[in-house]
């Protein structure tokens, strides 16, 4: 999960990082209240999780109220890279001096951590890395050993960081570890890392990702969950706790026990509806193992409101979960749902799949159609979204 930089800043200030005050805003009479606390000139920052908000107008200074009031008028409703800003943050403008670049993230591709200096901050870091790969360190970390003072001091001298500075970088970067690991995260990064003119070095911007596979550690975590922003049908499916993600340009709803195998279902759908005017999956939702009637119903209730939605596919492999329990609770879902109009197709195999598919005949249900190969069931359901277009 990215943060917005608001609560990235929150974050660091947690475990100690330095950074200047600030407050959130969406109202730009709020933003106007905001610079009226803090006192003195404020830099006005679109909330958006991308990057490059300076370049795009994002960042504006303010001298005082009125200016940051004007500011942050300009800068709500923005559109940044596809991001529209509904948030601002109004934080004491800082002097620069100097601008410099650090951050921890999870190298997956080398199995440890890496941490990331340069002396060259401020622009974005793929920029750096392309054009001066070497003004930019790139160290391992030791899960086990970790940053304290002295290796963030090494990391750091290996990024050129100024040795004026030297002191107060390494216990930031130290305090920025503590958070990377206690918070769980898979990267934090602070672009720019600034000195000021008068010698203090701080944070003025920063992004973190945190490893939502840690979500059950951090209860306070959930807070920063970003409702508003999620797919609606994305955000009713986690309430009612089905792991549903909305696909974009599909047609065919699908609905499977287990993820391996509503994986191997959006291939087959994709590849039977390539020839069908490129019908493809809408969606991926996985039932699970134990698929009662209400989960059924609920799995079902999400997919049919999808507008993009033209057919469902109901792919089960019964195992524990036998399907003749499968069916019944097809049957019951199509039941609380109080019927449904458009086409559905039930692909029934495995432990007890005679049984499932002799009660989803008996119940004579009008816009169910039955197929028993996986094949011919996505080709089917794909045959369906394509008439319904
Ligand atoms: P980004 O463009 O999305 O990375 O947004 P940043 O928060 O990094 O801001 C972009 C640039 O605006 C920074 O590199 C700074 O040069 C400048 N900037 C941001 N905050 C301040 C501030 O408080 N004072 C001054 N003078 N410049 C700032
Ligand atoms: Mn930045």
């Amino acid at each position: 999960m990215d943060l917005y930089e608001y609560q990235a800043r929150d974050l660091f200030a947690k475990h100690g990082v330095p950074v200047t005050k600030g407050r959130v805003a969406t109202t730009a009479a709020e933003a106007r209240a905001a610079a009226e606390e803090i006192g003195g000139p404020v830099v006005v920052k679109a909330q958006v999780k991308t990057g490059g908000r300076g370049k795009a107008g994002g960042v504006k200074l303010a001298d005082d109220p009125a200016d940051a009031e004007a500011k942050a008028a300009a800068i709500l409703g923005m559109d940044i890279k596809g991001h529209t800003v509904h948030r601002v943050l109004v934080a004491e403008a800082s002097d620069i001096a100097e601008e410099y670049y650090f951050s921890f993230l999870l190298d997956r591709s080398n199995r440890t951590f890496l941490a990331m200096a340069s002396r060259e901050g401020g622009m974005e870091i793929e920029e750096v890395a392309a054009t001066k790969p070497e003004a930019l360190a790139k160290v391992p970390v030791d899960a086990l050993d970790g940053v304290d003072v002295a290796k963030a001091r090494a990391i750091l001298e290996q990024g050129g960081i100024p040795a004026d500075v030297l002191d107060q970088a390494a216990d930031l970067v130290a305090k920025l570890w503590d958070c990377f690991v206690n918070e769980d995260a898979t990267l934090v990064e602070v672009n720019p890392l600034v000195k000021t003119p008068d010698g203090r070095v701080l944070a003025l911007d920063g992004k973190v990702t945190l490893d939502e596979n840690a979500a059950f550690r951090h209860p306070d975590h959930a807070a920063l969950v970003d409702a508003e922003a999620a797919d609606p049908l994305e955000r009713r499916a986690k309430e009612k706790g089905l792991n549903y993600v909305k696909l974009d340009g599909g047609s065919v709803g699908i609905i499977g026990n287990g993820a391996g195998l509503v994986m191997s279902t959006l291939d087959v759908v994709a590849y039977a509806g390539e020839e069908l005017g490129g019908q493809r999956p809408a969606n991926f939702l996985d039932i699970g193992g134990g698929a009662s009637a209400q989960v059924m119903a609920d799995g079902l209730s999400i997919v049919l409101s999808d507008a993009d939605v033209k057919s469902v596919f109901v792919n089960v492999f019964g195992g524990i979960t036998a399907c003749d329990a499968v069916a019944d609770g097809i049957v019951q879902a199509i039941g609380l749902l109080g019927g449904v109009d458009k086409p559905i197709v039930v692909r029934l195999d495995g432990n007890n799949a005679d049984e499932g598919r002799r009660i989803l005949d008996e119940a004579h249900l009008p816009t169910l159609q039955r197929v028993d190969t996986m094949d011919g069931a996505a080709r089917l359901a794909a045959e369906l979204a394509a008439k319904a277009v």
